[in-house]
């Protein structure tokens, strides 16, 4: 029976979309048809793609589409269980310490995704006595992750040492433990944390230290070995999460630490241990991925990366653009108003520009942008061209 658009029961969530829609905040999903590349077909039309995280073109790299299609055919399409009844593989366990060695810790636990490992890793450390030290801007699956620990949650403005410095002094006497978490990029307005100042609160006020590296791997630091290198600060932040689904090309995340740490995570956390493990393909994509950026070859495409990055944002500077106080490969255009950024978004499309508009929930209301990301696969000539374009209807429509 499909008929279930009549049942009185969900017409709230009916008059709910009729409500995002009257203010202007109802989207459709654009669906892309092909490969996801810099220069992509959605909704049927070929426009230069400005908004994925597919940071180093490794969606289509054709050894990471290889191992996936090898494993298929070596140990089939999934694993058949969670990881702690039947659901462990050689392979994955192999991965783990693979990115161990890469991320230099002792040890490393492999999640669905970043969102699980974030949300399932500060759920299983904290309890309700404990403190959670908190970044506004830091990310949703974050929030979730502190929201379900039941810990009590204390919330500093963005990169405000100061105030950071403040709500530690005033929770000097916490009985329970401490946690002092931030996005090493932060993923909406791609300014990077000053890790070794907040690595020193960490230390004096005797927090556990955790960064989110999910848009830093493959992007900064050693051979994209991420903020924690980037900043110097190998052994000195406890918890460092990250995502395979963005510079690495596929889905998952991570989280290295101590053995300790990722054994606990082994018995706690409960993605790990109620929600079945990757398929072969995905952990086999991984390790290429992997193999890829710890050679000349990856070193090659973060070059190609940063060097995009500077084109495009020098370009965007020149036309005029409040870019913010970005620092990486994610620039966001600011707008303000969330309707003019979907009008914005939406005009770039026809014009032959994917640019998605952003607003609240993701950002503050009044804060909308477009957010837009380069990546090592683009040719300057489409970048060159995008920022024309994005030049023109930006004056169009009054955003410069
Ligand atoms: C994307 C993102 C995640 C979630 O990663 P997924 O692998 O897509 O679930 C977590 N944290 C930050 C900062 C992110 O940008």
């Amino acid at each position: 029976m499909t008929n279930t658009a009549a049942r009185p029961q969900l017409q709230y969530l009916h008059d709910a979309l009729e409500e995002l829609k009257a203010k202007n905040q109802y989207f459709h999903l654009r669906v892309l048809d092909g490969e996801q590349k810099p220069v992509a077909t959605f909704d049927g039309k070929e426009v230069i793609n400005l908004s994925s995280n597919n940071y180093l073109g490794l969606t289509t790299h054709p050894k990471l589409r290889r191992a996936a299609i090898d494993a298929t055919r070596k140990y089939g399409v999934g694993s058949g269980a969670v990881r702690t009844i039947t659901g462990t593989m050689k392979i994955h366990m192999e991965l783990e310490e693979q990115i161990a060695r890469f991320k230099k810790v002792e040890a490393c636990v492999v999640f669905q995704s970043g969102f699980t490992a974030n949300a399932g890793t500060v759920s299983a450390i904290l309890g309700k006595e404990d403190l959670i030290i908190s970044d506004e801007l830091n990310h949703a699956s974050i929030i979730d992750g502190c929201r379900l620990s039941r810990a009590t949650i204390k919330v500093f403005k963005h990169k405000d040492l100061a105030d950071c410095e403040r709500v530690l002094k005033e929770t000097e006497n916490w009985p329970g433990k401490k946690l002092l978490i931030t996005d090493g990029v932060f993923s909406m307005e791609g300014d990077i944390a000053d890790l070794p100042k907040l690595c020193d609160l960490a230390e004096r006020f005797n927090c556990i230290m955790m960064v989110d590296d999910a848009h830093s791997l493959g992007v900064l630091g050693n051979r994209g070995r991420g903020t924690i290198d980037h900043c110097g600060v190998h052994g000195r932040v406890d918890i460092q999460v990250g995502t395979l689904s963005k510079a690495i090309g596929a889905i998952g995340g991570y989280v290295c630490g101590s053995k300790d740490l990722i054994d606990f995570l082994y018995h706690r956390a409960r993605p790990f241990l109620f929600s079945t493990s990757h398929p072969p393909s995905v952990t086999a994509t991984c390790q290429a991925a992997f193999e890829l950026l710890d050679s000349e070859a990856g070193e090659k495409l973060i070059k190609k990366l940063w060097a995009n990055t500077k084109f495009f944002k020098n370009k965007l500077k020149k036309l005029g653009f409040k870019t913010g106080a970005s620092e990486t490969p994610i620039t966001p255009i600011l707008v303000g108003d969330a309707g003019k950024a979907f009008e914005f978004s939406r005009e770039l499309f026809a014009e032959g520009v994917l640019a998605m508009a952003i607003g609240f929930p993701t950002v503050p209301e009044g804060k909308a942008r477009l957010r837009t990301i380069v990546t090592a696969t683009h040719k300057r000539a489409d970048l060159g061209h995008a920022a024309e374009i994005i030049g023109r209807v930006g004056s169009k429509i009054g955003v410069v």
